[in-house]
């Protein structure tokens, strides 16, 4: 992700070594213009960020998205046909009793909260791998991928139904295109920054702290705080998807929304 970053430095190591001089000589010289203009244009990503915030009709939370929705799709299927081709011999069939298990939980989950804005917009595809990992993910496009692995580890249909309630609700609530919103705004933030310190003093120490600052910022903001509330959010929707089925299996019925109709 350091695209922009990789590319100044390119740059600056192919300069000649008087054109190096040169160009910090007028850096030098212009050093609180320059430390004017990047301010100005940091003080221009803060009001991107504000204008450029989405509140999510399912939580409320309000969320950065940079990338269009079709640009972000299109990105999911590549990744989709990156996993297929990774698990295409330990595909389980669509007649084996684990897939079909695994499809009515998903179907359930999905019929019963259509009330979800998102839900049905998504065409949700089951693919079981034979693994023994113990996990289960779900692309942004729908597509659900679920080991054996997991499969043999959940207790009963509820908690199968809760873990996938939380895998359906990080592609709902838009977590993946969320995040990678976040990584770039930072990493061009912290791009500015960077050339912000080497403006005002262009040696490489400098620059090392700046990039310390903006490493120690990025495992704040992906290790620890914020992915924990993405993590939360999806449990706490999950377990509401979840919850609508639950009552399903047990009055083995239809959803209760569809019978109090
Ligand atoms: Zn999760």
């Amino acid at each position: 992700m350091k695209i922009e970053e990789r590319g100044i430095r390119k740059w600056w190591q192919a300069l000649p070594p008087n054109k190096k001089e040169l160009f910090k000589e007028s850096v030098r010289k212009n050093k609180w213009k320059l430390f004017l203009g990047l301010s100005s244009f940091g003080l221009l990503f803060v009001v991107f960020y504000f204008t450029h915030l989405e509140v999510s009709p399912v939580t409320g939370r309000s969320k950065l998205l940079l990338l269009g929705k079709e640009h972000f799709r299109l990105l999911s299927e590549l990744e989709y046909e990156a996993w297929m081709e990774e698990f295409k011999n330990d595909m389980l069939t669509e007649k084996d009793a684990r897939y079909v298990a695994v499809k009515e939980v998903v179907h359930h989950l999905i019929e019963c909260n259509k009330d979800i804005p998102g839900i049905s917009e998504i065409n949700w595809i089951i693919h079981v791998v034979d693994s023994p990992d113990i996990n289960a993910f779900v692309l942004p496009n729908g597509q659900v991928f679920i080991f054996t692995g997991l499969l043999n580890s959940v207790t009963d249909i509820h908690q199968l139904s809760f873990l996938l309630g939380h895998e359906i609700a990080h592609a709902v609530l838009e977590h993946a295109a969320e995040k990678a919103s976040l990584v770039h705004f930072l990493d061009f933030l912290g791009l500015i920054f960077l050339t912000m310190i080497w403006a005002i003093c262009p040696r490489d120490s400098l620059a090392l702290l700046g990039q310390w600052i903006q490493s120690k910022l990025q495992e704040f903001m992906f290790d620890r705080p914020y992915s924990r509330t993405l993590e939360d959010e999806a449990d706490k929707i999950g377990l509401q998807l979840a919850a609508k089925v639950k009552y399903l299996v047990v009055e083995n019925t239809q959803c209760p929304s569809h019978s109090k109709r």
